[in-house]
């Protein structure tokens, strides 16, 4: 049997291309797959069966993909510090520590998917603590919610606490066995990425491993890169044989097609050429760029030299859990205006792309997953009616007043997780 959702679609197809369709029709299988997006008026094709998701007046949207998140901090979200060095010291690692309690993980896990999913995000990159049994279980809360979830094991071996940092070998051992046991689960939806911190908390040994690590099983990298300078000047000390930071990362072989990479603030033209060249992308998380003062992220200009890019909450740098609210910042940290439709791409089909999932999810193509958000946006309309209003409006008017948009629904593979 199929299910009809019918309500105001809005779905990204481009960087530069978005399409709304005032009065129309989801059709998805009983496995959740996309059938056909179509006007309603177009009806049913002869002998369809269906259920039926009236939701006219409402916007139907993909579900948002968080690029970027740390599920350990998320209870010292909004906590000023000074920049990011002295906030990991401050703040970030004492959380961290914590997280080698399996009720505080579990927890901890739990509320995050639940928060994610609550802001309209069914998928997210996520970085665990550097805990094996804390990330086991956040794969297990992952599944539990029914979000999509690619979840990495922090991996540290100096320049942090000693409860924080673990010989290169158990740290990738332990990886090998998270991989092996995790990755590809729950009909695809859980993810295992090979997860150094950045740098400064790596030897050149347990970068090396984790490259091979993830070349062995062609999974996924997470990393950070050039957030701050401070942290760039350190990797100069650290490393005084690479020529920049993405030479640390290139030379361990952690660089490629798989590779996500938060921030990229501080890159020259050279090093963002080399990540477009590999297939790299970026991660823009510009609430926590604000908040820590780490700089802007050329945005305009890494797409232009042809990185892809996706967009992040950073929780816990980042104070909003909502990719509408990323949106919004990643327009407002920016010196020229951003097209509305290039921030609808980088919080839905870019993010799709970053974690190796863009043809299954990011909007609403025919093959792909049901996974979407029904959006009460009544109030961000200010009196206007949602069929009548002009597409580029709504969408800038979603984007900007995003705040005040209410998550009603949530759906993964067709199934209501909220
Ligand atoms: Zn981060």
């Amino acid at each position: 049997m199929t299910t009809i959702y019918r309500g105001t679609v809005l779905h990204s197809l481009a960087p530069d291309r978005f399409e709304l369709r005032p009065d129309a029709e989801l059709v998805v299988d009983d496995q959740g797959t996309i059938l056909e997006l179509r006007d309603a008026s177009e009806g049913p094709t002869e002998g369809e069966t269906q259920g039926s998701v009236d939701r006219r007046g409402r916007l139907i949207v993909p579900g948002l993909v968080d690029a970027h998140f740390h599920i350990p901090q998320i209870d010292v979200i909004g906590i000023a510090s000074r920049q990011l060095i002295d906030w990991l010291r401050e703040h970030i690692f004492a959380a961290e520590i914590a997280n080698a309690d399996p009720v505080i993980a579990r927890d901890r896990a739990r509320r995050s998917f639940q928060g994610l999913l609550a802001s309209g995000t069914t998928a997210v990159a996520a970085f665990s603590s550097r805990h094996t049994e804390a990330t086991h279980i956040a794969f297990e809360e992952a599944e539990r919610a029914g979000i999509r979830a690619l979840i990495g094991k922090v991996l540290m071996d100096r320049e942090a606490p000693d409860a924080l940092i673990e010989p290169a070998e158990t740290a990738l051992a332990d990886t090998r066995s998270l991989i092996e046991h995790w990755h590809g689960r729950a009909e695809g939806r859980l993810a295992v990425a090979v997860t150094p911190r950045f740098g400064i908390t790596c030897s050149d040994a347990l970068l090396l491993g984790a490259g091979q690590l993830a070349e062995e099983f062609g999974v996924p990298i997470q990393t950070h890169l050039s957030e701050n300078k401070g942290e760039i000047a350190r990797i100069a000390e650290l490393f005084p044989d690479a020529k920049d930071y993405t030479e640390v990362y290139e030379r361990a072989g952690l660089i490629g097609e798989r590779t996500i990479l938060a921030h990229c603030i501080h890159l020259d033209g050279c090093e963002i050429d080399r990540l477009a060249a590999a297939g790299a992308c970026a991660v823009y998380c510009p609430d926590s760029n604000f908040f820590l003062h780490s700089g802007r992220f050329p945005l305009l200009e890494s797409r232009k030299r042809g990185l892809d890019v996706a967009l992040g909450s950073d929780i816990g740098a980042g104070t909003s859990w909502s990719l509408l609210e990323a949106m919004k910042m990643g327009n407002y940290m920016q010196v020229e205006p951003v097209d509305p439709a290039l921030l609808l791409f980088l919080g839905t089909l870019g993010g799709a792309r970053a974690l190796g999932w863009e043809d299954r999810i990011g909007n609403f193509l025919p093959g792909k997953a049901a996974d979407l958000v029904v959006l009460e946006v009544e109030e961000i309309l200010s009196g206007r009616s949602i069929e009548s209003t002009a597409p580029a409006e709504l969408l800038s008017m979603l984007i900007h007043r995003g705040h005040r948009a209410r998550v009603e629904e949530v759906y993964v593979a067709g199934k209501r997780l909220r």
